[in-house]
Formats: C-alpha cells, structure tokens, sequence
C-alpha cells in the first residue's frame, strides 16, 4: 500500500485560493496562499466590514479543510482497498473492500463559498475571492483596507 502523507492545511480551490473567514462579521472570502503567506502583507482586512484581523482561518475553515483533507485520504485508502480486492480475487484469500466509506459532509458552508468571484484590486495589484454581492456594493482590499468601490 503506497504511503499516505496526510498533511492538514488549507486546500486549494480549482483556482489556487485559500478559504478565509472573517472572525468579525464571519464573512468567507479566499486569497491566494502567495498573497496571504507574503512577507509584506502584515495584515489582512475582511473585504466585507474592513476590520483587520489576526487569524482569519478560524474552526469552521479548519473544520472543512479537515472534511475535505480526511474525504480524500478516504478514497485513497479505499482506491487501495479496491486495488488489493483485484489482487486477492485469485488466491485463497478473499478480500473485501466493502461500501465505500461516505464522504464527511463539507457542507453548509461549501455552496456558498463556491459562488466566489475573483475580483482584482488595482491599490495592491492582487487578486481575492469575494462574494460577488460586494461587487456592487463595494469591498475593502484585503491587503490595505481600503475601500474599492468599483473592483474589476
Ligand atoms: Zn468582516
Ligand atoms: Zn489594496
């Protein structure tokens, strides 16, 4: 059976960005971990009320990441289970994969965060994942705070 490095950090979404939560207003936005992990961002505001905070990865971020992190090493174990199922169908020893294990939930907040849009802000030449509502509304640059009203 092939090793199975578990490593519990943030996943990625399909564009390369990291879920964050605001610890004030519980807003979810996404940055890229290049932008959140820079040197030279020493503070991160929320792009819904502005407030900086110190740790915006909080339970429900670590909680899903774990959901996700645990969902895939499950199909891997079970990918490997499958694969020794093939192995031991010839032989005397039979063994049974069994039902799939059922994936943890990585709901509720899942569907929301997927309908994120990218949005360039033009003050720090970085890029976020905000609600498309604060498109229209204006947003706060998470890396200066300052509030852009029309973000690309
Ligand atoms: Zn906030
Ligand atoms: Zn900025």
């Amino acid at each position: 059976m092939a090793d199975i490095e578990m490593e519990i950090s943030i996943p990625t979404d399909n564009n390369g960005y990291v879920l964050l939560q605001c610890p004030f207003c519980g807003e979810y936005f996404k940055l890229t971990p290049d932008d959140y992990e820079d040197e030279g961002i020493l503070d991160i505001f929320c792009p819904s009320c502005g407030l900086c905070g110190e740790n915006f990865i909080t339970e429900d971020v670590l909680e899903l990441a774990m959901a996700m992190t645990k969902n895939v090493a499950m199909d891997m174990i079970y990918d490997a289970m499958k694969k020794w199922e093939k192995q031991f169908d010839s032989g005397l020893i039979t063994f049974n994969a069994g039902k799939k294990p059922k994936p943890e939930p990585e709901n509720p907040i899942q569907s929301g965060i997927e309908a994120l849009t990218i949005i360039h802000l033009p003050c720090c030449q970085r890029t976020a994942k905000i609600k498309p509502m604060l498109k229209f509304t204006g947003c706060y640059c998470p890396f200066c705070g300052v509030k852009e009203y029309e973000p690309e």
